[in-house]
Protein backbone atom coordinates (compact mmCIF):
# COMPACT_ATOMS: atom_id res chain seq x y z
CA UNK A 1 0.00 0.00 0.00
CA UNK A 2 1.06 3.31 -0.78
CA UNK A 3 1.51 6.44 1.73
CA UNK A 4 -1.45 8.88 1.37
CA UNK A 5 0.15 12.54 2.40
CA UNK A 6 -3.49 13.64 3.17
CA UNK A 7 -4.06 10.73 5.96
CA UNK A 8 -0.63 10.19 6.97
CA UNK A 9 0.88 12.27 9.67
CA UNK A 10 4.58 12.22 11.65
CA UNK A 11 5.21 10.94 15.48
CA UNK A 12 4.54 13.77 17.21
CA UNK A 13 3.41 12.67 20.33
CA UNK A 14 0.32 11.88 21.47
CA UNK A 15 -1.62 14.01 24.40
CA UNK A 16 -1.15 11.37 26.50
CA UNK A 17 2.83 10.98 26.01
CA UNK A 18 2.83 14.88 26.27
CA UNK A 19 0.76 14.49 29.97
CA UNK A 20 2.94 11.61 30.77
CA UNK A 21 6.76 13.46 30.16
CA UNK A 22 6.72 15.29 33.12
CA UNK A 23 9.10 13.44 35.58
CA UNK A 24 7.30 10.62 36.62
CA UNK A 25 7.55 8.85 40.14
CA UNK A 26 6.80 4.71 39.94
CA UNK A 27 3.53 4.60 42.40
CA UNK A 28 5.23 2.94 45.51
CA UNK A 29 1.85 2.34 46.81
CA UNK A 30 0.28 -1.36 45.61
CA UNK A 31 -3.36 -3.16 46.97
CA UNK A 32 -3.98 -6.34 46.45
CA UNK A 33 -6.44 -7.27 43.84
CA UNK A 34 -9.75 -8.93 45.33
CA UNK A 35 -10.23 -12.68 45.49
CA UNK A 36 -13.41 -12.48 43.49
CA UNK A 37 -11.24 -10.58 41.00
CA UNK A 38 -9.02 -13.06 40.94
CA UNK A 39 -11.26 -16.00 41.06
CA UNK A 40 -12.79 -14.71 37.78
CA UNK A 41 -9.62 -14.07 35.74
CA UNK A 42 -8.70 -18.29 36.43
CA UNK A 43 -11.99 -19.18 35.46
CA UNK A 44 -11.72 -17.40 32.14
CA UNK A 45 -8.45 -18.42 31.81
CA UNK A 46 -9.04 -21.93 32.85
CA UNK A 47 -12.40 -22.50 30.84
CA UNK A 48 -10.78 -21.80 27.20
CA UNK A 49 -8.07 -24.18 28.05
CA UNK A 50 -10.13 -27.50 29.03
CA UNK A 51 -12.16 -26.65 26.02
CA UNK A 52 -9.18 -26.42 23.50
CA UNK A 53 -7.60 -29.69 25.32
CA UNK A 54 -11.25 -31.59 25.26
CA UNK A 55 -12.66 -30.47 21.43
CA UNK A 56 -10.87 -32.33 19.22
CA UNK A 57 -11.62 -35.67 21.70
CA UNK A 58 -15.07 -35.20 21.68
CA UNK A 59 -16.63 -33.06 19.06
CA UNK A 60 -15.83 -32.86 15.82
CA UNK A 61 -14.40 -30.17 13.66
CA UNK A 62 -16.89 -28.95 10.89
CA UNK A 63 -16.08 -26.48 8.29
CA UNK A 64 -18.35 -24.14 9.69
CA UNK A 65 -16.93 -24.40 12.87
CA UNK A 66 -13.32 -23.43 10.94
CA UNK A 67 -15.63 -20.31 10.11
CA UNK A 68 -16.67 -19.68 13.19
CA UNK A 69 -13.10 -19.87 14.98
CA UNK A 70 -11.59 -17.93 12.11
CA UNK A 71 -14.08 -15.48 11.97
CA UNK A 72 -14.24 -14.29 15.56
CA UNK A 73 -10.49 -14.96 16.22
CA UNK A 74 -10.04 -12.23 13.38
CA UNK A 75 -12.88 -9.91 15.10
CA UNK A 76 -11.27 -10.21 18.75
CA UNK A 77 -8.10 -9.99 17.95
CA UNK A 78 -8.58 -6.81 15.81
CA UNK A 79 -10.16 -5.57 18.63
CA UNK A 80 -7.07 -5.85 20.69
CA UNK A 81 -3.87 -4.44 17.98
CA UNK A 82 -6.42 -1.96 16.08
CA UNK A 83 -8.58 -0.96 18.82
CA UNK A 84 -7.27 -1.48 22.31
CA UNK A 85 -3.86 -1.09 21.48
CA UNK A 86 -2.87 1.21 18.08
CA UNK A 87 -5.93 3.24 18.79
CA UNK A 88 -6.72 3.71 22.58
CA UNK A 89 -3.67 3.26 24.28
CA UNK A 90 -1.01 4.98 21.52
CA UNK A 91 -3.39 7.54 19.45
CA UNK A 92 -2.01 6.03 16.18
CA UNK A 93 -5.00 7.05 14.43
CA UNK A 94 -8.09 8.91 14.49
CA UNK A 95 -11.14 7.80 13.70
CA UNK A 96 -15.60 8.38 13.92
CA UNK A 97 -16.49 7.74 17.77
CA UNK A 98 -18.74 4.66 16.34
CA UNK A 99 -16.01 3.36 14.96
CA UNK A 100 -13.83 3.53 17.80
CA UNK A 101 -17.37 2.04 20.23
CA UNK A 102 -17.27 -0.89 17.61
CA UNK A 103 -13.60 -1.41 18.37
CA UNK A 104 -14.24 -1.00 21.81
CA UNK A 105 -16.60 -3.94 21.96
CA UNK A 106 -14.32 -6.31 19.22
CA UNK A 107 -11.47 -5.51 22.11
CA UNK A 108 -13.77 -6.80 25.22
CA UNK A 109 -14.75 -9.79 22.88
CA UNK A 110 -11.12 -10.96 23.67
CA UNK A 111 -11.77 -11.39 27.20
CA UNK A 112 -8.50 -10.04 28.30
CA UNK A 113 -10.21 -7.17 30.47
CA UNK A 114 -12.33 -3.79 30.00
CA UNK A 115 -10.74 -1.40 27.35
CA UNK A 116 -10.05 1.32 30.16
CA UNK A 117 -7.89 -1.36 32.50
CA UNK A 118 -6.40 -3.15 29.37
CA UNK A 119 -5.28 0.23 28.29
CA UNK A 120 -4.00 1.85 31.68
CA UNK A 121 -1.93 -1.65 32.07
CA UNK A 122 -0.37 -1.26 28.59
CA UNK A 123 0.62 2.35 29.26
CA UNK A 124 2.20 1.36 32.28
CA UNK A 125 4.76 -1.21 30.53
CA UNK A 126 5.63 1.19 27.55
CA UNK A 127 6.32 4.21 30.78
CA UNK A 128 8.63 1.29 32.90
CA UNK A 129 9.04 -1.26 30.07
CA UNK A 130 11.67 -4.15 31.78
CA UNK A 131 12.12 -2.34 34.75
CA UNK A 132 10.72 -3.54 38.26
CA UNK A 133 7.57 -1.53 37.66
CA UNK A 134 6.47 -2.46 34.75
CA UNK A 135 3.67 -4.70 35.30
CA UNK A 136 4.55 -7.55 32.96
CA UNK A 137 8.31 -7.99 32.39
CA UNK A 138 10.02 -11.10 31.59
CA UNK A 139 12.81 -9.90 33.76
CA UNK A 140 13.80 -9.24 36.92
CA UNK A 141 13.63 -12.57 38.22
CA UNK A 142 17.02 -13.73 39.34
CA UNK A 143 19.31 -15.71 37.14
CA UNK A 144 19.33 -19.01 35.91
CA UNK A 145 16.58 -21.28 34.13
CA UNK A 146 14.16 -21.24 37.24
CA UNK A 147 14.19 -17.62 37.12
CA UNK A 148 13.75 -17.27 33.73
CA UNK A 149 10.27 -19.71 33.82
CA UNK A 150 9.25 -17.98 36.88
CA UNK A 151 9.71 -14.48 34.49
CA UNK A 152 8.01 -16.31 31.63
CA UNK A 153 5.40 -17.27 33.77
CA UNK A 154 4.89 -13.83 35.35
CA UNK A 155 5.05 -11.84 32.17
CA UNK A 156 2.31 -14.23 30.17
CA UNK A 157 -0.51 -14.45 33.19
CA UNK A 158 0.90 -14.64 36.49
CA UNK A 159 1.08 -10.61 36.69
CA UNK A 160 -2.52 -11.03 36.41
CA UNK A 161 -2.54 -12.20 40.16
CA UNK A 162 0.21 -9.91 41.16
CA UNK A 163 -0.87 -6.12 43.71
CA UNK A 164 -1.40 -3.74 41.48
CA UNK A 165 -0.60 -0.05 42.04
CA UNK A 166 -3.09 2.47 43.26
CA UNK A 167 -4.67 4.96 40.86
CA UNK A 168 -4.34 3.19 37.60
CA UNK A 169 -7.10 5.62 36.09
CA UNK A 170 -4.38 8.14 35.92
CA UNK A 171 -3.55 6.55 32.71
CA UNK A 172 -6.63 6.31 31.46
CA UNK A 173 -7.86 10.05 31.54
CA UNK A 174 -8.17 11.01 28.42
CA UNK A 175 -10.24 8.07 27.79
CA UNK A 176 -12.26 8.78 30.15
CA UNK A 177 -13.70 12.12 29.31
CA UNK A 178 -15.18 10.40 26.54
CA UNK A 179 -19.13 9.30 27.31
CA UNK A 180 -19.03 6.79 24.62
CA UNK A 181 -16.26 5.09 25.65
CA UNK A 182 -17.08 5.18 29.49
CA UNK A 183 -20.30 3.69 28.17
CA UNK A 184 -18.42 0.46 26.19
CA UNK A 185 -16.51 -0.18 29.08
CA UNK A 186 -19.09 -0.02 31.54
CA UNK A 187 -20.70 -2.74 29.24
CA UNK A 188 -18.13 -4.83 29.46
CA UNK A 189 -19.63 -7.96 31.07
CA UNK A 190 -22.11 -7.98 28.05
CA UNK A 191 -19.51 -7.90 25.64
CA UNK A 192 -17.99 -11.00 27.02
CA UNK A 193 -21.38 -12.97 26.74
CA UNK A 194 -21.71 -12.01 23.39
CA UNK A 195 -18.15 -12.99 22.85
CA UNK A 196 -19.17 -16.58 23.84
CA UNK A 197 -22.71 -16.59 22.86
CA UNK A 198 -22.56 -15.42 19.25
CA UNK A 199 -20.38 -17.99 18.10
CA UNK A 200 -22.97 -20.83 19.30
CA UNK A 201 -26.50 -18.87 18.12
CA UNK A 202 -24.86 -18.60 14.34
CA UNK A 203 -23.41 -22.63 14.66
CA UNK A 204 -26.98 -23.38 15.38
CA UNK A 205 -29.14 -21.20 13.13
CA UNK A 206 -26.69 -22.21 10.19
CA UNK A 207 -26.55 -25.50 10.12
CA UNK A 208 -29.80 -25.51 12.02
CA UNK A 209 -29.15 -27.83 14.80
CA UNK A 210 -28.38 -27.62 17.90
CA UNK A 211 -25.29 -29.57 17.61
CA UNK A 212 -23.93 -27.04 15.79
CA UNK A 213 -24.76 -24.23 18.52
CA UNK A 214 -22.59 -26.52 20.87
CA UNK A 215 -19.76 -26.55 18.20
CA UNK A 216 -20.39 -22.95 17.05
CA UNK A 217 -20.07 -22.71 20.90
CA UNK A 218 -17.03 -24.67 21.86
CA UNK A 219 -14.60 -23.89 18.61
CA UNK A 220 -15.70 -20.29 17.89
CA UNK A 221 -16.03 -19.61 21.52
CA UNK A 222 -14.19 -21.19 24.36
CA UNK A 223 -11.42 -22.55 21.62
CA UNK A 224 -10.92 -19.27 20.04
CA UNK A 225 -11.08 -17.13 23.22
CA UNK A 226 -7.65 -19.78 23.99
CA UNK A 227 -6.21 -18.98 21.15
CA UNK A 228 -6.25 -14.99 21.05
CA UNK A 229 -5.36 -15.31 24.83
CA UNK A 230 -2.00 -17.16 24.69
CA UNK A 231 -1.32 -15.47 21.43
CA UNK A 232 -1.57 -11.63 22.95
CA UNK A 233 0.07 -12.58 25.99
CA UNK A 234 3.05 -14.06 23.82
CA UNK A 235 3.88 -10.19 23.11
CA UNK A 236 4.31 -9.95 26.66
CA UNK A 237 6.55 -12.39 27.45
CA UNK A 238 8.13 -14.09 24.55
CA UNK A 239 8.44 -10.94 22.41
CA UNK A 240 10.41 -9.64 25.10
CA UNK A 241 12.84 -12.63 25.68
CA UNK A 242 13.22 -14.03 21.96
CA UNK A 243 13.80 -12.26 18.38
CA UNK A 244 15.49 -9.59 16.96
CA UNK A 245 16.17 -6.07 17.77
CA UNK A 246 16.65 -4.31 14.82
CA UNK A 247 16.23 -0.68 16.61
CA UNK A 248 17.31 0.81 19.62
CA UNK A 249 14.55 1.07 22.60
CA UNK A 250 14.81 1.80 25.81
CA UNK A 251 13.72 -1.81 26.88
CA UNK A 252 14.48 -5.79 25.86
CA UNK A 253 11.70 -5.81 23.30
CA UNK A 254 12.13 -8.13 20.56
CA UNK A 255 10.82 -8.51 17.11
CA UNK A 256 9.36 -12.03 16.82
CA UNK A 257 8.34 -13.27 13.36
CA UNK A 258 5.55 -16.04 14.39
CA UNK A 259 3.75 -14.09 16.52
CA UNK A 260 4.21 -10.88 13.94
CA UNK A 261 1.97 -13.36 11.57
CA UNK A 262 -0.07 -14.85 14.61
CA UNK A 263 -0.77 -11.76 16.50
CA UNK A 264 -1.33 -9.43 13.34
CA UNK A 265 1.18 -7.53 13.28
CA UNK A 266 2.04 -7.11 16.89
CA UNK A 267 5.18 -9.52 16.93
CA UNK A 268 7.07 -6.81 15.08
CA UNK A 269 7.00 -5.51 19.28
CA UNK A 270 10.96 -4.22 19.11
CA UNK A 271 9.68 -1.90 16.53
CA UNK A 272 6.65 -0.84 18.51
CA UNK A 273 8.43 0.03 21.34
CA UNK A 274 10.90 2.34 19.25
CA UNK A 275 7.87 3.65 17.81
CA UNK A 276 5.25 3.59 20.12
CA UNK A 277 2.74 5.54 18.02
CA UNK A 278 3.45 3.77 14.68
CA UNK A 279 -0.17 2.86 13.25
CA UNK A 280 2.43 0.24 11.44
CA UNK A 281 4.32 -2.13 13.18
CA UNK A 282 6.11 -4.07 10.84
CA UNK A 283 7.53 -1.31 9.03
CA UNK A 284 9.90 -3.44 6.26
CA UNK A 285 8.39 -4.67 3.44
CA UNK A 286 8.51 -8.85 4.61
CA UNK A 287 7.39 -7.57 8.04
CA UNK A 288 3.21 -8.96 7.68
CA UNK A 289 1.57 -5.97 9.60
CA UNK A 290 -2.65 -7.45 9.42
CA UNK A 291 -3.55 -4.49 11.65
CA UNK A 292 -1.84 -1.96 9.41
CA UNK A 293 -2.94 -3.57 6.76
CA UNK A 294 -7.01 -2.84 8.62
CA UNK A 295 -6.00 1.04 9.29
CA UNK A 296 -5.07 1.52 6.00
CA UNK A 297 -8.42 0.20 4.49
CA UNK A 298 -10.21 2.02 7.05
CA UNK A 299 -8.36 5.10 5.20
CA UNK A 300 -10.02 3.94 1.79
CA UNK A 301 -13.73 4.54 3.64
CA UNK A 302 -12.47 7.50 4.72
CA UNK A 303 -12.61 5.87 8.70
CA UNK A 304 -9.16 6.49 9.33
CA UNK A 305 -7.16 9.72 9.59
CA UNK A 306 -3.87 11.23 10.96
CA UNK A 307 -2.70 7.72 10.62
CA UNK A 308 0.80 8.57 12.41
CA UNK A 309 4.25 6.67 11.28
CA UNK A 310 8.11 7.36 11.45
CA UNK A 311 9.80 9.16 8.95
CA UNK A 312 13.34 8.51 7.18
CA UNK A 313 15.43 9.86 9.42
CA UNK A 314 13.11 8.96 12.80
CA UNK A 315 13.89 5.20 11.14
CA UNK A 316 17.86 5.58 10.41
CA UNK A 317 18.14 7.14 13.52
CA UNK A 318 16.94 4.00 15.75
CA UNK A 319 18.69 1.47 13.50
CA UNK A 320 21.81 3.10 13.82
CA UNK A 321 21.53 3.11 17.68
CA UNK A 322 20.63 0.03 17.51
CA UNK A 323 24.46 -1.34 15.53
ZN1 LIG B 1 6.33 -4.63 25.34
ZN1 LIG C 1 2.12 -0.61 22.96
Amino acid sequence: MTSNSATVAPLTPSGFEKAQAKPEVPSAEFVNVPWQTKATTLFFIILPLLATLAAPFFFNFSWLDGGLLLGFYVISMMGITVGYHRLFTHASFETPTWVKCVFAIFGSMALQGSLFDWVATHRRHHQFSDTKDDPHSPHHHGTGIWAMIKGAYHSHIGWFFKPEPVNMTRYIKDLRNSRALRVMNALFPLWVVLALILPGILGGLLSQSWKGALTGFLWGGLVRVFLVHHITWSINSACHIWGSRPFQSKDLSRNNMIFGILALGEGWHNTHHAFPRSARHGLRWWEIDGSYGVIRLLSLFGLAWDIRLPDAEALASASEKAR
